[in-house]
C-alpha cells in the first residue's frame, strides 16, 4: 500500500487537476475579437445567430439568450406566472438557483426526493408533494443525465402544470432520441465556463410556446416592446416603444454570443469527449465495491456535466471528508456537488428542515465529483483513476 500524499507520500501527479473547466481554443478567441471590432456589441446579430444556432442544435421553436442561467430560470418562472401562494415542486440536489427562481417570483419551493439509484427527481416523490396550490416543477438533469420526462410530463398534464427543465448540465444530452431543449414547456440552460460550452457567463431559454417566448424575449429587456400588438397604448412615432411588464436587463453581449457561436459548433466534439471520459471512469469504478456508480437510465443519451463517486462508506474505515482530503493531496482536486438546497442556512432561516428528503441527504453525505471536462488527457483521467483507487486501498477496511 502506498502511503498517501496526505501522510507526506508522493502525489499521483504534480500539477492539480479539478472537476471542471472551459475548453478554449484559437478560433473562439478570434471570434470573440472579430465581433469587439464589429458596430454592435450588444443586442446585434450575433445573439440572434447564436439564438437560432441553439434552436437549430435543440431542435426548439424559439431561444432567448440570457446573461446567466439564473437569470434563464427567473425568466421562466415569471414566464410560467409564479406568484405568492404558488407552489413550485424543486429537486433539492441542484445548485441553489433552481429553487431561488421561485422564491424571486415570491413563490414556495417544494423539495421532491430523488431516486437514490440515478439521483434525479423521484416521479413518485414529485405526486406526493403535489397540492392544489401546485403550479409548475423545475426538474433538473442532475449530472447531464436527463430526468424522467415521460412520467414528469404525464404528471404535467394530469395537475395542469407546467414544466419548466433546468438543463444547466445537460446541453447535448438526448431523452429518447430527442435532444435536451425541445422537450420540457420551457429549458434553462448555463454557459458558465465549467458547464458544456461557455460564453464566460451566459445563459438561455428555449421553448416551443409563442406566448412563453414573447413574454420571455420582453423580459429580457425591461419588460419594453416595440411589437405594436404587445402593447397596451398604439402610437405611430418612430421612436415609440411601450414598457408592459415589470423586467429586467438580462441581456448578453455580443461578444459573449459570438463566443457561444464558435462554442456550439464543437457541441459534438466536446460530448463526444466527455463521453469517452465518462467510460473510463465506468470501467475503472463499476467493479470497485467501495464506489457506487450512477445509474444511467436507457433514455438518456447523456452528455455528462458533472463525474460523481460515490462511496460505500461500509466498506471503508474513512469518512467523506477524509476521503476528499485524501484525494485532494494527490492533487485530484475534487467538489462536492450539491448541498441539498433547504441546508442552505438562507432556507433554513425560512423554515425548511433537514429531514425533508432522505435520499437527497443521503446522497450529498456520500459523494464527490472528479475531473471531467474535455481537455482531460488519457493520462490525466488514469492519474485520476489512480488517485481514487489509491485512497480506496489506504482506507479499504
Ligand atoms: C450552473 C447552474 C445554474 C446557474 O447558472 P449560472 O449561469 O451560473 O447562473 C443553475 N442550475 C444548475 C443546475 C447549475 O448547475
Amino acid at each position: 500500500m502506498r502511503k498517501l500524499a496526505i501522510f507526506g507520500g508522493k502525489a499521483v501527479r504534480r500539477n492539480r487537476l479539478f472537476y471542471g473547466r472551459q475548453c478554449l481554443e484559437d478560433d473562439d478567441i478570434q471570434a470573440v475579437v472579430e465581433t469587439l471590432q464589429s458596430d454592435l456589441i450588444t443586442c446585434g446579430p450575433k445573439v440572434e445567430e447564436f439564438e437560432r444556432r441553439l434552436c437549430e442544435e435543440v431542435g426548439a421553436k424559439y431561444a432567448v439568450a440570457v446573461s446567466n442561467g439564473t437569470a434563464a430560470l427567473h425568466l421562466a418562472a415569471i414566464a410560467a406566472g409564479i406568484k405568492e401562494g404558488d407552489e413550485v415542486i424543486v429537486s433539492p440536489i441542484t445548485f441553489a438557483a433552481s429553487a431561488n427562481c421561485v422564491l424571486y417570483c415570491g413563490g414556495t419551493p417544494i423539495f421532491a426526493d430523488i431516486n437514490p439509484e440515478t439521483y434525479n427527481i423521484d416521479p413518485m416523490s414529485i405526486r406526493e408533494k403535489i397540492t392544489e396550490r401546485t403550479k409548475a416543477i423545475v426538474a433538473v438533469d442532475f449530472t447531464g443525465q436527463a430526468v424522467e420526462l415521460d412520467e414528469i410530463r404525464k404528471i404535467c398534464d394530469e395537475y395542469n402544470l407546467l414544466l419548466i427543465e433546468d438543463a444547466a448540465h445537460s446541453l447535448g444530452t438526448k431523452y429518447n432520441g430527442k435532444a435536451i431543449g425541445s422537450i420540457a414547456d420551457m429549458t434553462t440552460f448555463s454557459f458558465h465556463p465549467v458547464k458544456t460550452i461557455t460564453g464566460g457567463e451566459g445563459g438561455a431559454i428555449t421553448t416551443n410556446n409563442e406566448v412563453l417566448y414573447k413574454k420571455i424575449y420582453r423580459l429580457r429587456t425591461h419588460g419594453i416592446t416595440r411589437d405594436q400588438e404587445q402593447m397596451l397604448n398604439s402610437s405611430d412615432e418612430p421612436w415609440y416603444n411601450e414598457q408592459v411588464d415589470l423586467g429586467y436587463n438580462y441581456r448578453i453581449t455580443d461578444f459573449q454570443a459570438a463566443l457561444l457561436v464558435s462554442q456550439l459548433g464543437k457541441l459534438e466534439r466536446f460530448s463526444k469527449r466527455r463521453k469517452e471520459i465518462v467510460k473510463m471512469y465506468n470501467d475503472a469504478f463499476s467493479h470497485v465495491p467501495e464506489i457506487i456508480v450512477q445509474k444511467e437510465i436507457p433514455e438518456s443519451d447523456t452528455t455528462r456535466h458533472l463525474y460523481i463517486i460515490r462511496l460505500n462508506l461500509e466498506l471503508l474505515t474513512c469518512t467523506r471528508r477524509q476521503f476528499f482530503d485524501a484525494l485532494y493531496a494527490e492533487n485530484v482536486c475534487p467538489q462536492v456537488h450539491y448541498l441539498p438546497v433547504y441546508w442552505h442556512g438562507y432556507y433554513q432561516k425560512l423554515g425548511y428542515k433537514k429531514g425533508l428528503c432522505p435520499n437527497a441527504e443521503k446522497l450529498y453525505e456520500e459523494i464527490m465529483s472528479i475531473p471531467l471536462y474535455p481537455l482531460l488527457t488519457d493520462e490525466d483521467v488514469e492519474d485520476s483513476i489512480r488517485a481514487v483507487k489509491k485512497v480506496i486501498d489506504y482506507y479499504r477496511k
